[in-house]
């Protein structure tokens, strides 16, 4: 096992972000000591970030800063130097990448990028990324000098607590960043939420190019209000204009891990496959028997999609309905 890992731990308001508390799960499992660097927040969820096993938090403050990566990056470097761990986990977020890519400039380490497994071997790391949209998966062994610098696809591991005490904490406030925290924000767009965020939703309801037309959309995103869940999208239907890229999932789009993830007029190219196939259980419907997706499918359904998505939501919003008042059950 490695001494020690450092982790870089987005929190938004209270709590960590759920990717923050993966990568801890992911540190667990290649060192004795995990260590944090927490970015942004109201205070250090010390107890959250202990129970999950983390021995130490580094509380770098930065809320509400725009793109803070120039300065986190200096922040780990000092931290790297001061405490020199094995290896240094950030999760592949807008900020994750653009820390992981200054980190690698400041420490002259490289980069191993999109990893989604991780492990040790005879005390080097191995990580496992997937190639090809998916159909492999490629293993590389890390020969360099410590830290190595480890960029994590998000819901590749899953976040458990390990029953620790609260983390300690100490501060770290970011350092200055020089030249390279000269860029600014010209222009913020704000994306309103009905329901829980694409990433974390526990059902997700996805539509893709046998919707038909864009106004089916909107029977999607009306089942997934509907079963409290978020609605999804095939880079077809995005590429199209009949739902917004926030909502694609896949390859190049978002990777989600619900319970259930209903698919509507999906073929299940790979591309997309890669993006959901850790849901847990996966519901399709397809006019085509041989669609892709019916293999990953633990219910199929041979259909019309837009139909089917008419009848549920008519039965689901009719008085008594199941979508009435009961939680979706
Ligand atoms: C580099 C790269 C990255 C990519 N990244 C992504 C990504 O992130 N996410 C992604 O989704 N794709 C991605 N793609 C695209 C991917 O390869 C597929 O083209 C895309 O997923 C297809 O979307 P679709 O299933 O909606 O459309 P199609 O492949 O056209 O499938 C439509 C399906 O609907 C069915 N159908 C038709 N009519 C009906 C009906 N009335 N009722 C029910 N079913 C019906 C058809 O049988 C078919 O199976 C990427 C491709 C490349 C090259």
């Amino acid at each position: 096992m490695l001494e020690l890992a450092l982790v870089l731990v987005e929190q938004a308001g209270p709590a960590p972000s759920s990717d923050g508390l993966e990568l801890v799960a992911a540190a667990r499992g290649i060192a004795r000591r995990v260590e944090a660097a927490v970015l942004g927040g109201e205070g250090v969820a010390a107890e959250t970030l202990g129970a999950h096993g983390v021995a130490c938090c580094h509380e770098l403050g930065g809320a509400g800063e725009s793109l803070p990566a120039p300065r986190v990056a200096a922040a780990l470097a000092q931290l790297v130097a001061g405490s020199p761990p094995g290896a240094v986990l950030l999760a592949s977020t807008t900020t994750g990448r653009d820390v992981a890519g200054r980190l690698s400039a400041r420490l002259d380490r490289p980069v191993l990028a999109n990893v989604v497994g991780m492990e040790l071997e005879a005390d080097r790391i191995v990580v496992h990324n997937s190639a090809f949209g998916g159909t492999l998966l490629v293993s590389t062994r890390y020969e360099g000098e410590d830290p190595a610098i480890v960029l994590v696809r998000p819901k590749s591991f899953v976040a458990e607590e390990a029953g620790g005490q609260p983390a300690s904490v100490v501060q770290a406030p970011l350092p200055g960043a020089g030249a390279a925290g000269s860029a600014r924000v010209l222009e913020r767009r704000r994306q309103e939420l009905a329901g829980p965020a694409l990433e974390e939703a526990a059902v997700v309801v996805a539509g893709g190019r046998g919707l038909g037309s864009a106004e089916h959309y909107g029977l999607v995103e009306r089942l997934a209000a509907l079963l409290h869940g978020a609605p999804g999208a095939s880079r077809a239907i995005v590429d199209a204009g009949w739902a917004p890229y926030a909502c694609q999932v896949g390859q190049t789009g978002k990777t989600v891990r619900p319970d259930v993830y209903l698919a509507f007029g999906i073929s299940g190219a790979m591309q997309h496959l890669v993006g959901m196939r850790g849901a847990r259980h996966v519901v399709a419907v397809n006019k085509d028997p041989a669609a892709p997706i019916f293999q990953l499918a633990e219910l199929g359904v041979v259909g019309d999609a837009p139909d089917l998505l008419r009848r549920l939501v008519a039965r689901l919003e009719a008085p008594g309905g199941a979508g009435a008042g009961d939680g979706g059950k």
